[in-house]
């Protein structure tokens, strides 16, 4: 077999930040305070940190330039018109309201437009927009097509939303009571997976023929535009940009998290066509959030949104990037390692109970692996199975495990290098060869919600 290819960097360092490796004896000590949940870890005693890609990146020489010349005018400021230009630019809708995160742009947008008793399709909605949408007394319903669920499954597009089930759904229903239809690219809960050109176009056309706003979930866009140059022909001799432009132009709007895609560490925005729902939302802003012209961020922070906006359509960044996940997931299947493929845009993700078959679902593999590779090797990695989205049974209150238990990888943007790829594979390996040894792990306390941030564990 052919050598594996590391993925080079299109950017040399010119600013480091130090991490230091532990002992074996340390971490076991760390993991024992910790409760064996890696969210309780400093990430200062962390080596290689791949718990999210959310807000992790490192900025350019010229988005640190940008946040000197930020402009931190409470009304207007320069700055302000520069980001309005730059997503503009990308996204085309006539709207662009600023929010703090990804999540603030969807609670402005759905506490302003939901109400209690409707639905919401997605192919499968991230939790914080299912969440901001059950707040509302509404539904997230997901429509993803199966394949998205099988990690076996080979296919380019293993995000695509399913385009029957999408008519079906708004046939049975009126109008009113689906006010709009998302669609998340890439889809962070399906695998970082992309969505074609095609199944936008097509679910846009659904959705307007039934008079329903669509809108897209933008953060990972440019990703997803670049599998869609790679694996989709008729886009192959498209630039990124044009790619992206081609998407929003079947929708009505989109909200993004800057934490991504715009190469920044905090940031977000909604933007649309609709006039009078655009003023609602930044009515709601404003009491919320801030003035509509910075919408809880600093000037400087709008500067560095609009610069990475420019640089992430940079398809030498989107090679390596893309290139990094495929590049870690290459060396880990290699090893015999069991993964869900194809790798995706943002993340390598493990499928625990097959790693660790001795470990019934209520020792929860997935999270005895994320522990068994910080003891191993230092590296964070998070939990997506049993212990994040176990449902409770209605009669009985015990846990009924999610379909897949995975652990997941994810890589920042431009932060890591090919060598630590290689650490965190060996890492793996070292542990695939004595799997028998890993112990499960047993709930010793929990909260009512979202247990898995602060969930504390035994050995088993
Ligand atoms: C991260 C994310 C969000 C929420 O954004 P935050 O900036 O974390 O609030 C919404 N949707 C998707 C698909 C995401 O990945």
């Amino acid at each position: 077999m052919s050598p594996i290819k590391i993925p080079i960097e299109p950017f040399k360092i010119k600013s480091i930040e130090t991490i230091r490796p532990t002992s074996r004896e340390e971490r076991a000590k760390i993991l024992e305070e910790a409760g064996f949940n890696l969210f309780n870890i400093p990430a200062e005693k962390v080596f290689i940190d791949l718990l999210t890609d959310s807000g992790t990146s490192a900025m350019s020489d010229r988005q640190w330039a940008g946040l000197l010349s930020g402009d931190e005018s409470y009304a207007g400021a320069r700055s302000y018109f520069r980001f309005d230009k730059a997503v503009r630019n990308i996204f085309g809708f006539k709207h662009v309201i600023p929010t703090h995160q990804g999540r603030a742009a969807e609670r402005i947008l759905f506490s302003t437009k939901l109400e209690p008793g409707q639905q919401v399709p997605s192919n499968i909605h991230f939790d914080t927009t299912r969440a901001n949408i059950e707040v509302r007394g509404a539904e997230a319903i997901d429509l993803v097509q199966d394949q998205a669920y099988d990690p076996d499954a080979k296919a380019p597009f293993k995000g695509n939303m399913d385009i029957g089930k999408l008519k079906a759904f708004i046939q049975k229903r009126d109008k009113e009571e689906i006010p709009l239809v998302m669609m998340t690219i890439t889809n962070n809960s399906g695998g970082g997976q992309p969505v074609s050109l095609a199944n936008i176009r097509e679910a846009s056309a659904v959705c307007r023929e039934a008079g329903i706003p669509f809108f897209i979930d933008a953060c990972r866009f440019a990703e997803n535009a670049f599998f869609i140059k790679q694996r989709e022909e008729a886009y192959s001799q498209k630039t990124v940009l044009e790619i992206a432009q081609e998407i929003f132009s079947y929708a009505d709007g989109a909200t993004m998290s800057a934490k991504k895609d715009a190469l920044v560490n905090i940031g977000g925005f909604i933007t649309l066509n609709d006039d009078s729902l655009a003023e609602k939302l930044r009515n709601n802003l404003i009491v919320t959030e801030g003035f509509p012209t910075y919408g809880g961020l600093a000037g400087r922070d709008l500067e560095a949104i609009a610069q990475g906006l420019d640089e992430v359509l940079e398809e030498s960044y989107l090679e390596h990037r893309v290139g990094q996940v495929a590049y870690l997931w290459e060396l880990m299947a290699e090893a015999g390692i069991p993964l869900y493929g194809p790798p995706g845009g943002h993340a390598v993700y493990i499928l625990a109970d097959r790693f660790l078959p001795h470990l019934p679902r209520d020792l929860f593999p997935g999270q005895a692996l994320t522990v068994a590779l910080y003891a191993e090797s230092g590296v964070r990695a998070v939990e997506i199975g049993g212990v994040m989205f176990a449902q409770k049974d209605k009669e009985t209150g015990e846990d009924i495990y999610p379909k897949l238990e995975l652990v997941r990888l994810a890589i920042p943007r431009r932060v890591y290098t090919g060598a630590h790829l290689q650490h965190v594979a060996e890492g793996f390996k070292t542990i695939y060869q004595k799997k028998e040894m890993v112990q499960g792990v047993k709930i010793v306390y929990q909260a009512p919600q979202l247990r898995h941030f602060t969930a504390r564990f035994e050995l088993v």
